[in-house]
């Protein structure tokens, strides 16, 4: 496939030596003190500290700071076209950049539904100018609704990487059956949202103590752990890559776990809300903490940890899903599912670090070699020959989480006011 028309106006490239850096590459097995040479926007040579000279060359001294591949979040919403008002391709990828992030891919539940050719093409054309990369997922079903497929070989042509009907689930088992079998012939990748909407309606914070001392309508657990049952089976069937978005519940794990050991062709995704937060962040009815599939107990989150630390989930993706502000502070049974990510992501994984939860390779692998390796565009690592997107990471500054400064355009996140350490300094992208 060629890429040329997600590179960025022509500029001439800047060649960079950044140095002393420790440099973090899992997919090359590379944990230790280097020097890194970027030239013509690919990655030119990697070398002990000092090793590499190189003239015209803008130098940046990496001493103390981890270099690491550009981050890649496959899940994000960036809501252009149709909501615009609640983020843009243009501010959304700029919260991206601030996070850290070179790559993400957005889901396609915008409006129009990203179910054809013209609306991948619209998105690819508004990320030309974008900060960071935009890899456009196509819906499995016109209009995400559950009905009819979409023309996969048309998405895919127009350079869709997976096919997702993400924001609700694709009810019908018969349709998903008939969309795995269809994307299968294009190595389409199918992220399945896994929800039994049966089982879930009209549900608005997890099934349980918290939700009945609240007065709130649950969503049982088996809401997702039944759809996650289900795709499992029919990935098992088809042949189908199947990758399950924002594990939420120590029963989905469990059963991942199990189709994996098996040689079921799946992955795994959570967000860093469902490692770092249980449903009691809900108590004061906090819209903040608001989000589908919902906030759990603390033996899920306990079992999520386990699952990162023993492979079964295999990236840290954040569910960036920006809201306006009057839209999440009206009532909590009303205020929409979601939370922004891109800002507070590499903090709160850098937290489950510190706590020894994961290694810091480990993590960084979750963050992308593997989204890299699953989607298969092709990046993730500082490999001689790649492209240079680099994030340089300062593991030791300490930063308080303050929404008011986020470049995304929304502000709903359940960490504000939260106290991190660790932030990505710089973020470069194309070698820029
Ligand atoms: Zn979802
Ligand atoms: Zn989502």
């Amino acid at each position: 496939m060629n890429f040329a028309h997600l590179c960025g106006k022509k500029r001439p490239f800047m060649n960079l030596l950044i140095k002393n850096g420790h440099v973090i590459d899992p997919a090359n097995k590379i944990d230790e003190k280097l020097d890194v040479l970027v030239t013509d926007g690919k990655v030119a040579k990697l070398g002990k500290p000092g090793s590499i000279s190189a003239n015209d060359t803008q130098v940046v001294d990496a001493s103390g700071r981890l270099v690491v591949p550009g981050l890649i979040d496959m899940h994000v919403h960036l809501r252009e076209p149709g909501f615009e008002y609640k983020e843009t391709i243009a501010t959304g990828t700029a919260a991206a950049k601030a996070g850290g992030f070179t790559s993400v891919c957005c889901m396609p539940n915008t409006n129009p539904v990203n179910d054809n050719r013209s609306v991948t093409e619209f998105i690819l054309a508004q990320a030309r100018s974008a900060p960071a990369r935009v890899f456009p997922i196509g819906a499995i079903t016109k209009g995400s609704k559950g009905e009819e497929l979409t023309e996969m070989a048309e998405l895919h042509t127009a350079g869709c990487f997976a096919v997702s009907d993400d924001g609700k689930p694709v009810m019908s088992a018969a349709i998903m059956r008939r969309a795995m079998e269809y994307s299968k012939i294009f190595d389409l990748l199918v992220i399945s949202h896994c929800e039994d909407s049966s089982l879930s309606d009209k549900g608005v914070m997890n099934e349980g103590v918290v939700s009945t001392e609240l007065g709130l309508r649950g969503i049982p657990r088996a809401a997702e752990d039944v759809m996650t049952g289900r795709d499992i089976s029919l990935a098992e069937l088809t042949g189908c890559r199947l990758h399950i978005a924002h594990v939420s519940t120590a029963g989905s794990v469990r059963l991942i776990r199990d189709a994996k050991s098996r040689g079921v062709k799946v992955t795994a995704e959570t967000c860093p809300h469902y490692f770092s937060l249980t449903e009691e962040a809900v108590r004061g009815y906090n819209t903040m903490a608001k989000m589908n599939p919902p906030l759990r107990t603390a033996d899920d989150v306990a079992a999520i940890k386990q699952g990162l630390k023993d492979g079964t989930i295999d990236v840290i993706a954040t569910d960036h899903a920006p809201h306006a502000l009057d839209e999440k502070s009206g009532e909590f049974d009303y205020a929409p599912f979601g939370v922004v990510g891109l800002e507070t992501a590499l903090g709160l994984t850098l937290k489950l670090v510190d706590e020894g939860a994961l290694s810091l390779s480990e993590a960084v692998r979750k963050l992308t070699n593997n989204p890299a390796a699953i989607l298969k565009i092709g990046k993730g690592t500082l490999a001689v020959g790649s492209d240079a997107d680099i994030t340089i990471i300062d593991p030791d500054i300490e930063w308080t989480v303050d929404a008011s400064e986020f470049k995304s355009k929304s502000r709903n996140t359940p960490f504000n006011g939260w106290k991190l350490r660790g932030k990505a300094i710089q973020t470069i992208v194309r070698g820029r």
